[in-house]
């Protein structure tokens, strides 16, 4: 039996994924039951924690080893100081030079055992996958709770508990216990309201190491696909390469560290306080080739500029980059540990139209002979393969192309691509090795887990010929 409840879906949303996942194609190829089976497995696995948790080293200024070495001992240190067993034990990816993989252990069966504080569903995320609860995230506390308190942590999974809640009827999934470090009034009643730890976990259902202010200029915890998509995009030192969709700048800062900070890391991004965001993780992580700007990528690309035009920052003239990403805003849904999401059909859909927009543009901004790489986070077909299948018409000089490294499966059938060219793209698919949370061990291969365990995610490569 599962910890959580599958991940809930608006009806007409489950019933879309589900003819997507159940399209004629696909039971042709593998079978109703197991087409079924994997849309069920889909929707389960979506709202409990990866396994393995990636964290991407800063190779352009320490060797992996000493990084390796280093997080092995804070880890070691916390688990002695916490009592809580054996540490995990780090370990190297064999195709990914840059990545530590931590193993998480869990679902542990854990009794609610203090009064309850009632967290939202982005912060309870965050401590299944290790994080301690801080206070931005608290919704609700007991009347009278005062630091050093035993509390039982909850997820307000439908968003529905006011902030400054006494008690909370609603649907709420336990994440774990922990201690508190602050007072109610710390939380909710001052006037300069605590940022720290409010509750530290210390028995969580999901056991992974706290990385919270650690080496937080040697790595950056990054899901291992959006690792994945630098490595396919491939920069060299000395490029001008364009993020089309940069905050908070993952994928950025990784591009300018494999340039070895060295060339134009251009980061755009529509939202100012995000793209705050990206400046302030290029500086922790010193990488000073990165420029952000604040703009809107639909409008990036200037059609006729005039010989005085200063093309420094956005919009660009066109053929301006050896190398773009467009990491596209996207429905997001395949975001882990999700438990719910509300969005409507038309909400979902609102995205490929976006995407075609953006990626029109990027054509446009690159060379002829450049790489193009689009990817999202999310599961559905329409942001995706047919996506794919739609530049491929429109765009008749680009080429699909390999990708290296690819872990993933390949792209799905149902949106008219050959299997030539679905071959071609990587699709994460957890919901492939998904057996039910009781049944998650990695006694065979903890780099299968790493793999094969992760978002779900989708990328594509292009060359501008
Ligand atoms: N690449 C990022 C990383 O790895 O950290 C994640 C990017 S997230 C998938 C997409 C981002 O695109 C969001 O921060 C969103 O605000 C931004 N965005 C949405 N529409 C945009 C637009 N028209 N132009 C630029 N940025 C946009």
């Amino acid at each position: 039996m599962s910890v959580f409840p599958q991940l809930a879906l608006k009806p007409e949303v489950r019933e879309h994924l589900h003819s997507v996942y159940t399209h004629s194609e696909v039971v042709c190829e593998v079978g109703k039951e197991e087409a079924v089976r994997a849309f069920e497995a889909l929707l389960s696995c979506l709202s409990h924690p990866p396994m393995v948790t990636c964290v991407r080293v800063s190779t352009h200024l320490h060797t992996l080893k000493d990084i390796q070495h280093k997080l092995q001992q804070h880890v070691t240190q916390i688990s002695c100081r916490d009592g809580s067993g054996s540490p995990a034990v780090i370990h190297t990816h064999p195709h990914l030079p840059d990545v530590l993989l931590v193993p998480v252990s869990g679902p542990r069966c854990v009794d609610v055992q203090g009064s309850e504080v009632i967290v939202g569903a982005q912060c309870g995320n965050a401590v299944l996958r290790g994080a301690h609860v801080f206070t931005p995230g608290v919704l609700g506390t007991p009347k009278f709770l005062k630091a050093g308190d035993v509390v039982s942590v909850f997820s307000d999974i439908d968003g529905k508990c006011t902030r400054g809640a006494k008690e909370f009827q609603g649907k709420k999934v336990f994440l774990g216990n922990g201690v508190s470090e602050v007072h109610r009034s710390d939380v909710f009643c001052s006037e300069a309201p605590a940022r720290g730890v409010a509750i530290r976990m210390t028995e969580p259902l999901y056991q992974s190491p706290s990385f919270d202010g650690v080496l937080t200029e040697d790595v950056f915890l990054q899901n291992l696909p959006s690792v994945v998509v630098g490595h396919v995009l491939g920069p060299r030192p000395g490029e001008r390469i364009l993020d089309m969709c940069a905050a908070p700048g993952g994928k950025t800062t990784h591009i300018a560290s494999l340039m070895n900070n060295q060339g134009a890391v251009l980061a755009l991004e529509k939202i100012k306080s995000k793209m705050e965001k990206i400046i302030q993780n290029a500086n922790t992580l010193k990488l000073d080739c990165i420029r952000a700007y604040c703009c809107d990528s639909t409008q990036a690309v200037i059609s006729h500029p005039t010989h005085d035009y200063n093309a420094d920052g956005p919009p660009f003239p066109e053929e301006s980059f050896d190398r773009i990403l467009l990491d596209a805003p996207c429905s997001g849904l395949g975001q882990r540990p999700n438990m719910s999401c509300r969005w409507s059909l038309k909400e979902v859909r609102s995205f490929q139209p976006l995407q075609r927009r953006l990626f029109t543009t990027a054509v446009r901004l690159l060379k002829t002979g450049g790489v193009l790489v689009y990817s999202t986070c999310t599961v559905t077909l329409a942001e995706n393969e047919e996506q794919v299948s739609w530049a491929l018409k429109t765009f008749p000089r680009l080429t699909l192309e390999p990708q290296v490294p690819h872990l993933g499966s390949e792209g799905m059938q149902g949106a008219g691509l050959s299997h030539d060219h679905r071959r071609l793209l990587q699709r994460f698919r957890p919901e492939l090795l998904w057996g039910g949370a009781n049944h998650i061990h990695y006694s065979e291969s903890l780099h299968h887990h790493a793999n094969n365990d992760t978002i779900g995610f989708f990328i594509a490569k292009f060359i501008k010929r």
